[in-house]
């Protein structure tokens, strides 16, 4: 049996179980892959015992993906660019080794979807660990500027700063008003922080009426609790191209199982399509008012 699993605290909430049991049922593999809670005084000792428990790897969420780092043996060179771990690998021969799939997770539906961010101008919405993700990503798919707004501009400008090579970058507060300026010009829009997450459905990191969203742009929000966020709502009502949070969630977790047992045959197109039918279902299922 192979052992998975998930830490973060809190981590009820996690989607993940249901998504890998639903891999390992669709592909034959005898697995498991288990919500553990761990709070930041356990993690250390998470770690150790899981080495010798026979865990063959696990997740890492909020608060642990830079705390974890550490207590790890090594660190692949992704996440270490990123100063943030995501999945672990317990390999025989290296012991717990860090990983960010983060990072692929991303910019899969971008590379699926022909979005060509080459010469273009890209807009981030936040500074914290999933927006330094982003802004590496977008580095990757050559975009030519991008704009770091964050609630704490501080935070932005040393995301911006710690950027090493890539586009040109700026960092500005989320309520600038030269952003609407960045977003006219911009064909994509990212939104990493954690506004508009279940219970505050209603909120969006931007306002509408002072954000001109428009229809040759991209916004994908990363958040999947609701999958259909107020930002994409007002996207859609502007004719712009959505992308939601499940995306990433399902790349970041197709990067990760390769990882963990690479002889898994690939996952097809349309495993991914009933996956991604499956998981929506929870979701819009969990968001129905109770009768
Ligand atoms: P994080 O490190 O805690 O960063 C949170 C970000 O949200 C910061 O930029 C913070 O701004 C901003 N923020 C929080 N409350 C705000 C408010 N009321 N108004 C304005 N800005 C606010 O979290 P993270 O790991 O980067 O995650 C960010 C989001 O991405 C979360 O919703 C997470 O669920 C999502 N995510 C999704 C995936 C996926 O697979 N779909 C993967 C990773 C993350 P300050 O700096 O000012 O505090």
């Amino acid at each position: 049996m192979k052992l998975l699993g998930v830490i973060g605290d809190p981590i009820e909430h996690s989607l993940s179980p249901e998504l890998f049991d639903y891999l390992f049922k669709a592909l034959q593999v005898e697995g498991r892959y288990d919500p553990y809670r761990v709070t930041p005084e356990g993690l250390e000792d998470f770690v150790r015992t899981s080495r010798l428990g026979g865990l063959l790897g696990f997740n890492v969420t909020i608060p642990h993906k830079e705390s974890i780092i550490p207590f790890l043996d090594d660190v692949a060179e992704d996440a270490r660019r990123l100063g943030a771990v995501n999945t672990v690998v317990n390999a025989d021969d290296k012991g717990m080794v860090g990983h960010n799939t983060d990072l692929d997770g991303f910019l899969r539906p971008l590379r699926e979807r022909n979005v060509s961010l080459a010469g273009q101008h890209a807009v981030v919405l936040g500074a914290g660990g999933a927006a330094r993700a982003v802004a590496h990503g977008l580095g990757k798919l050559d975009a030519a500027h991008v704009t770091v707004a964050n609630r704490t501009e501080a935070r932005a400008r040393a995301l911006t700063e710690a950027l090493d090579s890539g586009p040109s970058v700026e960092a500005c507060a989320l309520d600038d008003p030269a952003l609407a300026e960045s977003l006219r010009q911009a064909r994509l829009l990212v939104n990493a922080t954690s506004v508009g997450m279940h219970p505050h459905d209603d909120a969006s990191p931007l306002d509408p009426t002072e954000a001109p969203l428009h229809a040759d742009l991209v916004v994908y929000d990363l958040v999947y609790r609701p999958l259909r966020t107020q930002l994409l709502a007002d996207a859609a009502s502007h004719h712009a191209d959505p992308i939601d949070g499940l995306e990433m969630l399902i790349g970041q977790a197709l990067h990760a199982l390769r990882l963990w047992l690479p002889d898994t045959p690939a996952v097809s197109w349309s495993l991914r399509d009933d996956l991604r039918a499956y998981l929506r279902g929870k979701l819009l299922d969990d968001e129905a008012p109770a009768e």
